[in-house]
């Protein structure tokens, strides 16, 4: 017998309801209370149970919702607040550890794993003592349980939980490892009273990734023994996602464990695993539902998939599920109207894969389908067959061109390259200029979204932008920069700005992901073969140039980063799709040249974000990403100077592949680390030129002339003056003008001195 499961469900809302309840809450609007959020959640939690009880799903998650993040919840659920916040309680506390208040900073976000949801980084140090409070997972279970639900409890795992953990006092996170397992034990005694068998699951996702992981794995045993004694009617499930748990089978089989959730979809060497589990005790929980992407799975590959995976762990019985949480993905389809009706038939957000999953599930089984399920599955068939021809999605032209192509790369020697683009540029020793964005103000937006709705026409919206980018200039000219950039005003993104210009690509309307507490973002829809049907940026650079007698810096987004950031086919390898992006930029940068543009800068903001999990994908990886990269500036000549810029600090364990990239100019976000983590730069003999970020442009701040001379002096320390260019460490758009000129005033007031000294 084969059930199924889901590893958790979206809570922001399909309406983004609970955002609105939170922002509401937070900036004090009437109606807006702390009951009304009550009742939003109420709301919520019930509809995505009742989506799941529609979906037939036999272990439904609970514990899955959260006013922010699961991870500040365990903080809460064990009393490991940080000093800072312990004099408050309840919601403000909760809260106040989010968003920080008046005396105590925010607690540190950062990225969950792979993906693009930040989660609240646990504080703890050697004096950290935890006490449980399990009262909203004692009640979110009641709750399901008045909605006829008899749900699995969600709960992250204390290993992960300590390993994405950080100390203040630099102690080792696992020192608190007794103390945590005492209170869990406690939580799980708690939960073995709510009914005669309750299945939990462990979130334990640091077991599909190499870090520290001969230590970690050498706890499982001790951990998980004691935690499954302390309830004897408590089913623990060990559930890991985004990558191969293989190591962590074996320690996990040797537990009194239940069950064990692996991902087939991210991680396919899973199915090495599986004679393990036919030889074990373990149930598996087998994700072969896509969590982390929106295209409709292919149900019959699907069932021969579980055909197969339940002949290799010798017919026991199992269940089948979703890769990961659906937190991922989208909630529904049902509010796209306006999505072109074919793109639409191929894609299924996280209420139509509850869909898949009953139907394979039944299928599997030899049930017979109803007459609604029997239409899904008709659709099924029908969506696989249109998306193996589409001519929306298969471009020959475009499929030619990269079967074609002959050059890959640059042809000149960065050496070469670089004397003659110093020589025609210019410029001097130190030179100046800044990441591309200006602030986007609110005059801006508001040009732009009557734009698009069309409530002002295309002269009056080209005056506001040229207006704006006139005003960038002749600030820029008036302080002295020596590079300059328009600002960025026609973009509100910098992958949706490129996307919608570039076939291929869909947009969805409501398509929403959490990405950090009430804040989401709507990544684009790669749907097919991309190219780019006309120049995205010319005529805007051009007139910026028109405006200036210094250098214009032509402004792009990467094909590493359009790829990271976007939902990509599934149905052609990311290195091809990447590829096809590659030729996109390419034919831009060659028409940027003829018009007159002379340095262009391909940002790459999200090429780290891509790295794999397992250190055995990654060498696959950088190839992809440095092969994809060199081929979209390959169009550019030896004189025209190509820029990158990365939004990190850190490059000690991928400068080589940075290097490799082979752009001669990069700039980076070292602004926060003084000189220390440039240093990597020297010791490897990376010769092209570098602008490592001078001040922090996160912080409203204004860093003052003398403080930026210090900084500049610190960089002359590691770098000589030949290889450096000054400017601040990422875009200005998030900062207003009151912050922006002053800062950068003082930016080329302080290069002035050190030139002069
Ligand atoms: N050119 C972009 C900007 O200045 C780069 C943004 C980024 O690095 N995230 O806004
Ligand atoms: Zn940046």
């Amino acid at each position: 017998m084969i059930k199924s499961y889901v590893t958790g469900f979206p809570r922001i809302g399909e309406k983004r309801e609970l955002k609105r309840a939170l922002e509401g809450l937070w900036a004090g609007k009437e109606g807006f209370s702390e009951e009304n959020l009550l009742s939003v959640a109420k709301t919520l939690k019930n509809r995505h149970w009742q989506y799941q009880k529609d979906a037939e799903i036999s272990a439904i998650s609970v514990n899955d919702f959260s006013f922010y993040d699961l991870m500040l919840d365990s903080i809460v659920a064990f009393g490991a607040v940080p000093p800072r916040f312990a004099n408050l309680s309840g919601r403000e506390q909760y809260f106040a550890c989010a968003r920080g208040n008046k005396t105590g900073v925010a607690m540190e976000m950062t990225k969950w794993f792979n993906t693009n949801y930040h989660y609240i980084v646990p504080e703890l140090s050697a004096e950290t003592t935890f006490k449980l409070d399990a009262s909203k997972i004692l009640a979110e279970y009641e709750e399901a349980k008045a909605a006829g639900v008899k749900g699995k409890v969600n709960l992250i795992g204390p290993i992960t939980f300590l390993a994405l953990s950080k100390t203040t006092d630099g102690s080792c996170p696992f020192k608190n490892l007794n103390a945590l397992v005492a209170e869990y034990k406690k939580l799980l005694e708690l939960l073995s009273t709510l009914d005669d068998e309750v299945l939990v699951q462990f979130d334990e996702p640091i077991f599909a990734t190499d870090k520290n992981e001969e230590n970690l794995l050498s706890v499982i045993g001790k951990v998980y023994n004691e935690l499954v004694e302390a309830a004897g009617n408590v089913k623990v499930v060990f559930m890991t996602y985004f990558e191969h748990a293989l190591k962590a089978v074996a320690e996990v089989a040797k537990t009194k464990i239940y069950g064990i959730g692996l991902d087939f979809i991210h991680g396919k060497r899973n199915f090495e695993a599986l004679e393990t589990i036919k030889n074990s005790h373990l149930t598996l929980f087998a994700g072969v539902i896509d969590g982390r992407n929106i295209w409709k799975s292919n149900i019959d590959e699907k069932v021969n998939l579980v055909r197969e995976i339940s002949e290799k762990i010798g017919g026991k019985d199992f269940y089948v599920g979703p890769s990961c949480s659906l937190l991922h993905v989208p909630y529904a389809l049902k509010y796209e109207e306006k999505l072109n009706s074919e793109v639409k038939s191929w894609l299924s957000f996280a209420v139509e894969k509850l869909d898949e999953i009953k139907i394979i599930t039944k299928l599997a089984n030899g049930v017979a389908l109803n007459a609604v399920e029997s239409k899904i599955y008709e659709e099924n068939k029908a969506a696989v067959k249109t998306r193996a021809t589409s001519n929306l999605i298969h471009s020959s032209s475009v499929q030619n061109r990269v079967k074609n192509l002959v050059k890959f790369e640059r042809e000149d020697k960065f050496e070469d390259r670089i004397k003659i683009q110093r020589e025609s540029l210019n410029y001097g020793i130190l030179p100046t200029t800044t990441i591309g964005s200006f602030p986007q103000t609110v005059e801006l937006r508001v040009l732009r979204q009557n734009f698009k709705k069309g409530e002002i026409d295309a002269a009056a919206y080209e005056a506001g932008i040229k207006k704006y980018i006139d005003d960038c200039v002749k600030f820029q000219e008036d302080i002295g920069l020596d590079v300059l950039v328009h600002g960025e005003p026609e973009r509100n993104d910098m992958v949706e700005y490129f996307g919608e210009q570039i076939e291929g690509y869909a947009f969805s309307e409501n398509g929403w992901v959490q990405s950090y507490g009430s804040r989401c973002v709507k990544p684009p829809l790669l749907f097919g073969d991309v190219s780019r049907p006309k120049a995205m940026t010319v005529e805007w650079m051009k007139y910026a140039q028109s405006r200036t007698n210094r250098i214009m810096k032509g402004m792009l987004t990467g094909p590493v980063t359009m790829l990271n950031w976007s939902f990509v086919r599934d149905d052609l390898p990311r290195s091809e799709v990447a590829k096809q992006l590659a030729l996109c930029i390419f034919d831009e940068i060659a028409d940027l040249q003829n018009a007159g543009i002379r340095i262009i800068q391909v940002d790459e903001a999200a090429f780290k974000e891509g790295y794999p999990l397992r250190a055995e994908n990654i060498p696959a990886y950088e190839k992809f990403a440095v092969d994809c990269f060199k081929l979209s500036v390959s169009s550019a000549e030896p004189k025209t100077q190509i820029h990158t810029h990365m939004c990190y600090s850190e490059f000690n364990d991928i400068i080589k592949t940075i290097e490799a990239m082979d752009a001669d100019v990069i700039s980076i976000e070292t602004a926060r680390s003084g000189n220390e983590l440039l240093k990597i730069f020297k010791s490897v003999g990376y010769k092209q030129e570098v602008g490592p970020g001078v001040y922090d442009i996160h912080s409203p701040r204004v860093p003052s002339t003398d403080e930026i001379v210090r900084q500049i002096r610190a960089l002359l320390e590691v770098l000589p003056k030949e290889q450096l260019w000054i400017n601040p460490d990422c875009g200005l758009k998030t900062r207003k003008w009151e912050e922006v000129e002053p800062s950068l005033k003082n930016m080329v007031e302080a290069v002035k001195i050190v030139r002069n000294s």
